[in-house]
């Protein structure tokens, strides 16, 4: 009887993701389908062009964020959160320099060791390296984010904090929901994937914000004791 339950329960996930899946799909594809009609009729396909990769690309990155969900917990290895930061620097740096935002790192140079999937890992702070980019205002004159992390009893804290809009009350309600979003091409998924992957590590993800403000994303990760 109860495997008979866990299998019902894991088919209604599948079936649920599946169909998050699809509607996600679903949007850009009508896009290019559109586009690539507008372009056939109008024998003009270099205006069309660049919307239709970015479309393309964003099908891309709702599959990938899809398979990492349902990607085994293997490939962990114990090692430093801060070096694992470290090695993003640069890559971080580039993504803010495009974006005139002011990339500020602090952390703690200890050799704190926790048993962390690297790619999961990055996956995470470029998710939110990304919302962190999207959260300025067009104008916005100083943009900084200040990304950190310290040891706090057992746990590595890794803090990144941006001057952004932040977030009213309502949208904090519904953070963490899958395909919550307030963007027009937003997918509604690094959050709850965020959230998913640091939970998996035994870790805690919060998020505090205030409107005209900006926002605080907290993890956390179990320490080798
Ligand atoms: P997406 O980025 O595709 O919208 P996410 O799950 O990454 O999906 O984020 C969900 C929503 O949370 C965003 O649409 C945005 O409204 C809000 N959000 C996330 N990060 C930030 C941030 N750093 N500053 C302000 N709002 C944010
Ligand atoms: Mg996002």
């Amino acid at each position: 009887y109860e495997e008979l339950l866990t299998f019902q329960h894991q088919m209604q996930a599948v079936s649920h993701i599946a169909a998050g899946v699809a509607h996600e799909l679903r949007n850009p594809l009508s896009v290019i389908k559109g586009f690539l009609q507008l372009s056939h009729l109008t024998c003009d396909f270099q205006k069309y062009y660049n919307t239709i990769i970015s479309e393309l690309n964003r099908m891309n990155i709702i599959i990938e964020d899809f398979l990492s969900v349902s990607r085994k917990k293997t490939n962990r290895k114990w090692q430093s959160p801060s070096s694992l930061i470290e090695s993003l620097v640069e890559l971080m740096k580039a993504e803010c320099l495009l974006h005139s935002v002011e990339l500020q790192v602090d952390f703690d140079k200890s050799f704190s060791i926790c048993h962390i999937n690297e790619s999961m890992f990055k996956q995470v702070m470029l998710n939110l390296l990304r919302n962190a980019i999207e959260a300025f205002d067009e104008g916005a004159s100083y943009k900084y984010l200040k990304v950190s992390s310290k040891e706090i009893g057992e746990y590595v804290h890794i803090e990144l904090i941006d001057n952004g809009k932040g977030m009213p009350k309502d949208v904090l309600e519904q953070l963490g929901k899958p395909f919550f979003t307030t963007k027009e091409k937003g997918t509604g998924v690094g959050i709850p994937l965020c959230k998913k992957i640091v939970e998996d590590h035994g870790g805690q993800f919060q998020i505090l914000s205030e409107r005209d403000v900006g926002t605080k994303v907290i993890l956390t990760f179990p320490l080798l004791v």
